[in-house]
Order: structure tokens, then C-alpha cells, then sequence
């Protein structure tokens, strides 16, 4: 029987714990908050979009994103919805595919993990942060509130990422990883909101919009994605935006060139909107194009698009030429900001980068440099769309790493 540690109590780790304990190791789990599954809590406005029945590694980034293939197939939906139900766990599927616990709360997806766990028989050891790991004759021993844990043949890495550091997030995964030798691809904000640099845009702050983003990466469309833009004090926020969020992240990272183009009207083509506002024009002459335009988009936005295209907003209705027009409804469908940074790790939901997928068994998790040593979840470099794809990252890598920390060594 192996006497194996995990470190941390996020997702990817119960799983783990759960799994191994089953299998019979012993199992002792590390985490340095008071609770196990904090960030689970935290998980899609608390309703936890726990995985998605969509899942393929094309909806994940990193170096290698194929390494994600493997566990997707082996524990895919199928098998994760009936190892939900074996631990008392029921799910709703959504139309688009997302899905959330029937219960429809987060907790009682951290409540059946942690219950997975111990009742699998796993050590679960709550305030302990792990500041040092080893390894020597063989075995791990790892340090903790001043106190050495020893006799381990197998550890797991499943610390996660920085991103949220007020739910634990932090980077001492990639610490343990370099100490053992292991490449870490460096990390950035993902599924993050992004400051722009524009000298109103604070001004219109808390107006959301159904609208479609295009990411532009030195100035050639590189992604686009649909649904709402919310305009906030330091740039901009809402799903288009955070879909969008990991490849202007990376871009940044790599010092690229990264702006945006919204569009605040995409269910009109460029012809059609143009003749839409040269119709009120027509109709309502002695009207100002302010006041027009507050007919298709919202007054908080209008006079500062207006200024931003070089119209005067009190410019009447009769006066408008066709050249104005053209200029307005480009810019309602191609408002162009210069992006200069994310919203940090504080804000995003996962991070980009981490730990190398080449030094990893993509079957077992087990590292290929130092054996018995495990990584799974988020701190490895694989990062996956919004949807539910980064949790189930974290439970399919767990699952492996946990069945991988339960088989003999000879
Ligand atoms: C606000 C928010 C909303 C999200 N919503 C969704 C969603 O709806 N769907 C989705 O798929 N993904 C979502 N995510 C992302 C998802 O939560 C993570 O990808 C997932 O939790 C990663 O699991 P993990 O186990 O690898 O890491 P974590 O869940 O971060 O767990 C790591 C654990 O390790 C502990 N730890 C770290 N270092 C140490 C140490 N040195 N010693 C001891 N313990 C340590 C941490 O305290 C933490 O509990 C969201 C993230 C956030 C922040």
C-alpha cells in the first residue's frame, strides 16, 4: 500500500485524494486554507459550471494542448456524470452544454468532493501550507507549520495557480516544480477583464452591451467572440471580453501589439445600419445625431463614440452627409481601443503558463524527470476556455494522477 501526499485541497486534489484513497493508499492531503474546495465556492457565480459536454483539447491553450486528449478520454462526460452520481452528486445539462450541479449551488459540489475524499479514507489536514518539498532515499518528506511529514512514495502537486490569491490562489506549485528540475512556461492572467487605453471610457462605466468583440493582435483579427461588453472604470469586463481575455493576455505577455474592436450593433450589416441612421436623419432633420443615435445604442455611450469618430454629437439630422454616416455606423460596429493590460490576477479566473507538459506523463501525470512525483489541475500548462473546461481539467488530470499515485512502484 503507498503512503502518498497531495498538495491541495482545490478541485484537482480531492479528486486525486478521493481516487487514490479508494484504491488503497494511504493518503494524506495538504491545504493551506481553513477549508478544503474554497475556489470551487467561487466557481460560476456560485452555481459552479462544474464541466461542459463539449469537451475537446481544442478548447484548451498551452504549449502542447493535445496533452489535455488523453484524460478528456478517459474521463470525458460520460464518465464524469456517472462518477458524479456514484458520489452523490446529480447534474444539469444546459442547452449550450454547459453544466452545473442540479442543485444549482457550488457548495454542494465542494461538499461531495471533500466528502469523496474522506470518506475514501484520505487524511484531509486544513491550515497547513507547504512550504518545502524533498525527496531522499527514495521517499518525500515536506515541510508544514514548522513540522517535516516524511515516509511519502508518491506527492502530488495540485496546488493551482495566482490567479484569485484571495482564495489561495499562488505560485508555489512552479516553485516545487523548478526545484525538481522541471521547465515552467511563464504564467499570465486568463478569463480576466482588460484595461483600455482611452481617456472616457471610465465614463461609461456600468453600461453593459449585447455586443461581439474582435481581438486584434498586431492589428490583425486574431479572435472574436459574442455577448456582453460592460464597460467599467478601468476598461472593460463582460463574457465577450473574457473570451477573448487569454490570447490578448498571452499577447501582452509577449509585449505585442493588442487592441479591440466592438461591435455595438453585430445583428446589422455595415449597409444596412448606415441606412437605418441616414433614415432618421431624413425623418427627423432637426434632431441632433446625439439624440438619434440614442434610437439604437444606449445615451451613456453615444455622445462619446460620436467624439471618439470626430462627429459633433450636436450636430442636426439635416445636416448629416453620407460621408458622416459611414463614419458613424463603422465606428458602432469597429470601436477601436488599445488594450494595455489585464485586470490581473486578482480578477481572473485562471492562469495561462505553469508547469511543462513535455516533463509529464499525460496518462499517469506522473513527472518523466523525478518518479513518483504527480502534477494536476491548474498549475500545469494547459488552460481552457469559459464554459466549465478548466474544471474539468482539474477532475480529469486529478482522476489520473490519483489512480497513478495508487499504483505500485515495483
Ligand atoms: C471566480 C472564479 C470562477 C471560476 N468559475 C469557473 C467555472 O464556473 N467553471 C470552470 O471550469 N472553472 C472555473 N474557474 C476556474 C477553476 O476554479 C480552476 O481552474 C480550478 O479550481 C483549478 O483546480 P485546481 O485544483 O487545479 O486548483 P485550485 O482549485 O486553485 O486548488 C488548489 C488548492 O491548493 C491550495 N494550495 C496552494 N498552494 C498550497 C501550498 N503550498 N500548500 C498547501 N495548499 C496549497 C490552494 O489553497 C487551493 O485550495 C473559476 C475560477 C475563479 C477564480
Amino acid at each position: 500500500m503507498n503512503k502518498v501526499a497531495i498538495i491541495g485541497g482545490g478541485a484537482s486534489g480531492l479528486m486525486a485524494a478521493g481516487t487514490a484513497a479508494s484504491s488503497g493508499c494511504e493518503a494524506d492531503l495538504f491545504e493551506q486554507n481553513d477549508r478544503v474546495g474554497k475556489k470551487i465556492l467561487a466557481t460560476g457565480n456560485g452555481r459552479c459550471n462544474i464541466t461542459n459536454t463539449g469537451l475537446s483539447f481544442s478548447a484548451y491553450s498551452g504549449r502542447h494542448p493535445g496533452f489535455a486528449a488523453y484524460g478528456l478520454k478517459e474521463f470525458g462526460f460520460e464518465q464524469f456524470e456517472r462518477f458524479c452520481r456514484s458520489i452523490g452528486l446529480l447534474l444539469d445539462v444546459k442547452d449550450d452544454g454547459r453544466v452545473y450541479p442540479l442543485s444549482n449551488d457550488a457548495r454542494s459540489v465542494a461538499a461531495a468532493f471533500e466528502s469523496f475524499a474522506l470518506d475514501s479514507g484520505a487524511r484531509i489536514h486544513t491550515g497547513h501550507p507547504v512550504t518545502d518539498i524533498k525527496k531522499s532515499g527514495g521517499l518525500f518528506e515536506l515541510s508544514s507549520n514548522e513540522k517535516q511529514f516524511k515516509g511519502y512514495q508518491k506527492l502530488l502537486i495540485a496546488t493551482g495557480s495566482e490567479a484569485a490569491p484571495q482564495l489561495g490562489g499562488n505560485d508555489s506549485g512552479y516553485r516545487f516544480a523548478v526545484n525538481f528540475g522541471h521547465g515552467v512556461e511563464a504564467t499570465y492572467p486568463s478569463l480576466v477583464q482588460l484595461h483600455v487605453d482611452s481617456s472616457f471610457h471610465h465614463k461609461m462605466a456600468g453600461t453593459k452591451i449585447n455586443g461581439e468583440t474582435t481581438l486584434y493582435l498586431d492589428r490583425r483579427s486574431a479572435a472574436k467572440a459574442g455577448g456582453d461588453i460592460l464597460f467599467t472604470s478601468y476598461g472593460v469586463s463582460g463574457f465577450s471580453i473574457l473570451d477573448i481575455s487569454q490570447r490578448a493576455s498571452s499577447a501582452l505577455k509577449a509585449s505585442g501589439h493588442v487592441s479591440i474592436g466592438l461591435n455595438l450593433l453585430p445583428g446589422f450589416n455595415g449597409q444596412s445600419l448606415a441606412a437605418q441612421i441616414a433614415r432618421f436623419a431624413k425623418d427627423m432633420p432637426g434632431r441632433s445625431i446625439n439624440t438619434l443615435l440614442t434610437g439604437l445604442i444606449t445615451i451613456k455611450v453615444a455622445p462619446h463614440l460620436l467624439k471618439d469618430a470626430g462627429v459633433d454629437p450636436d450636430i442636426k439630422g439635416g445636416q448629416i452627409t453620407p460621408k458622416i454616416i459611414r463614419k458613424i455606423a463603422h465606428k458602432l460596429q469597429d470601436w477601436r481601443f488599445e488594450i494595455t493590460d489585464t485586470h490581473g490576477f486578482k480578477h481572473a479566473e485562471v492562469s495561462g503558463g505553469g508547469v511543462g507538459t513535455a516533463q509529464i506523463n499525460e496518462k499517469t501525470m506522473e513527472s518523466t524527470l523525478v518518479s513518483g512525483l504527480y502534477f494536476s489541475g491548474e498549475v500545469i500548462d494547459i488552460v481552457g476556455k469559459r464554459g466549465g473546461y478548466n474544471l474539468h481539467f482539474a477532475w480529469a488530470s486529478g482522476r489520473l494522477a490519483g489512480k497513478g499515485l495508487a499504483e505500485s512502484q515495483f
